[in-house]
């Protein structure tokens, strides 16, 4: 039985701008903004800005224009942080590895043996604000 969608869970707060984020891009029906606890240098979350637990419960149209945004962010991200390759992560459930209950996509800009770091340890606001700029950068060039 699918579960219902929390308004208070964190990312909903962040589109309602009641909780601050490190913006990198937004449409109409998406928001990317910098995970607060990288993996990787430049790992970026993308998610619908309307409501949606998981992948279980969005709807097409919130699951293609997330793609969208996640190509696009992907791309600047090679560009960004000379990456050689992207790791795209989705988790559906707590079973699934998910924590926080609005559909997100983490994107990470990946180099060669470099492992992505373990989870749990927040950045340094002023380190993701400065790899927002590239991104936001490479996305404007
Ligand atoms: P998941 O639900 O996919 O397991 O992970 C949720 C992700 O959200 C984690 O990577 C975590 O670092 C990130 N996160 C949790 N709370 C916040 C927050 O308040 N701001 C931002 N920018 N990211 C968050």
């Amino acid at each position: 039985m699918p579960m219902s969608y929390d308004n208070d869970n964190i990312f909903a707060k962040i589109l309602r701008g009641e909780v601050p984020c490190e913006k990198v891009y937004e449409d109409a029906d998406t928001l990317a903004f910098m995970d607060i606890m990288p993996r990787a240098d430049g790992h970026v979350l993308v998610i619908p800005t309307t409501p949606a637990r998981n992948m279980l419960d969005a709807t097409p149209e919130q699951l293609a224009a997330c793609l969208a945004t996640v190509q696009k962010i992907a791309m600047a991200m090679m560009k960004a942080f000379g990456a050689e390759g992207i790791t795209l992560q989705q988790f559906n459930e707590a079973a699934g590895g998910q924590e926080v209950y609005h559909l997100h996509y983490h994107v990470l800009p990946r180099h060669a043996g470099e492992r992505l770091r373990p989870p749990g340890t927040m950045a340094d606001p002023g380190v993701l604000k400065d790899h927002a700029e590239k991104i936001r950068a490479a996305l404007a060039s």
